[in-house]
């Protein structure tokens, strides 16, 4: 039985990371995982780093590498560190010779094919289909043979028949059972490496602490376990697996990956808080919510908060959530967007403290500046009720109180009042049937362009 260590909080400085194939951008369940890893960094004064594990080469980019870390800026995440795997073959190299001189990897000679027939044959026979080992019976001249008929060795690991156990982060008490995996390969025919081989190297070297990941890693992690102490490790770091996201029909998110792309999302105008906390908070015991910054966000969220069942995801209640976030956002987090927008000035910060629960997306923003600032096309009031409202507009300076007054002199003067007043002087000041509230607006109008719009 093999025991690791438990992780005490506080005892050191964690160092976790994320560690996405640059072969596609990342979706709202690899966010998920990168989000995870950087509040419980932040939480706890530790490092983030991003590693791409791009050691396939023939599906890595650069595009997607860079396309990630676009995606992650946008979510807020900020590596303290970052690094590719594609630069540091020799340290594999090394590891690989490591384990062939303590006899854990192994030369395997074995095409497809006659794996493939092995296994059904174990299944017909009913037992596990796994890797009978037979290449570590091979002599020198077996294997001299296959070399010479041209066929190239492929590396398996050689497990230790042991049960590993860890206390998982979010799991608690797990154990996997090494007797019933097959011993994984972990260098090619070509002398590539898979995943498992780099990534632990890669985890000793940078002084990993915690790895949190989806919990389609649980089987890796036994192996991996195994592979930190024959590499040396004096423990392997401590392991957190989180639920995974199913969209609202119970499936994975990878057929539909391609919608939920954090660069879809972010093109569709969702905010990136919004995508943040529900990446976050789906599937825990916290309830999704919207936040008004990423340290709010992280100063909910505690990894023991995420519950063992799937972690149902809902487009609309993103959408949803995106609207709330935004109606709620003060005026500093929004200042450089606005900025963009040419929304500047002493009236930027009360216009969008008017304008935000307005909105549907940030970028409606425009519309409503053009309304205080530009020219709309706005219905013309009936002549009796123009008179008025041009009579009784009061002189500037104006506050929010002004509206009040003015309303309530044109209703004296026309005996109008309610909807019948409102509408159409919203329709004569805006051009448009609904929005912010009036009394907020007017100010930021201003009496020489409101004048125009009644019709003066
Ligand atoms: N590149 C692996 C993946 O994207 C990393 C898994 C891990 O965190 O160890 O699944």
């Amino acid at each position: 039985m093999i025991h690791l260590a438990h992780y005490a909080p506080g005892f050191i400085a964690p160092v976790v990371r994320f560690a996405p194939s640059p072969t596609g951008r990342i979706h709202i369940g690899n966010a998920r995982t990168a989000l995870l890893n950087y509040i419980f960094a932040r939480k706890h004064g530790g490092k983030f780093i991003l590693r791409f594990d791009d050691t396939d080469s023939e599906r890595s980019t650069e595009e997607y590498a860079l396309g990630i870390e676009v995606d992650l800026e946008w979510l807020g995440v900020a590596p303290d560190a970052k690094f590719r795997q594609s630069e540091r073959s020799a340290l594999y190299e090394a590891a690989a010779r490591r384990l062939r001189e303590t006899g854990r990897l192994y030369p395997c000679y074995e095409t497809p094919d006659e794996l493939e027939r092995k296994r059904r044959l174990q299944i017909a026979r009913g037992t596990p289909p796994i890797y009978d080992r037979a290449a570590l019976t091979l002599t020198d001249a077996e294997r001299a043979a296959f070399e010479a008929a041209g066929r190239k060795a492929h590396w398996r690991f050689k497990l230790e028949p042991a049960v590993v156990r860890w206390d998982d982060l979010i799991r608690g008490d797990s154990h996997i059972d090494c007797a019933s995996l097959s011993d994984p390969v972990l260098v090619r025919e070509d002398g590539s490496f898979l995943y498992t081989l780099p990534s632990v190297v890669d985890d000793i070297d940078s002084g990993v602490t915690q790895i949190i990941r989806g919990e389609d890693h649980v089987t890796n992690t036994a192996v991996q376990v195994q592979l930190f102490l024959a590499l040396g490790a004096e423990k392997a770091p401590h392991f957190g697996h989180h639920n995974l996201l199913v969209g609202a029909d119970g499936q994975g998110l990878s057929k539909r990956a391609g919608a939920l792309s954090i660069a879809s999302l972010r093109e569709a105008g969702v905010e990136s808080l919004a995508v943040a906390a529900m990446a976050t908070l789906t599937g825990s015991s916290i309830a999704v919510q919207p936040v008004h910054s990423f340290p709010e966000l992280a100063g909910l969220f505690d990894l023991s908060a995420i519950s063992r069942n799937s972690a149902r995801f809902d487009d609309a209640e993103l959408r949803a959530l995106s609207q709330r976030v935004l109606h709620g956002l003060p005026y500093d987090s929004v200042r450089d967007r606005l900025a963009a927008q040419d929304i500047v000035g002493f009236k930027a910060e009360p216009f969008w403290l008017a304008a935000r629960g307005n909105l549907t997306r940030f970028s409606d923003v425009a519309d409503w500046w053009s309304v205080v600032e530009g020219d709309v096309t706005v219905t013309a009031l009936p002549d009796e009720l123009r008179a008025a409202a041009v009579a009784a507009l009061p002189a500037e300076p104006w506050d929010e109180t002004s509206w009040g007054v003015w309303t309530t002199a044109v209703k004296e003067a026309t005996g109008l009042k309610g909807k019948a007043l409102f509408h159409p002087l919203r329709l004569a000041l805006t051009g448009r049937e609904s929005g912010p509230e009036l009394a907020k607006l007017l100010p930021l109008i201003g009496r020489a362009r409101a004048l125009a719009r009644l019709g003066a």
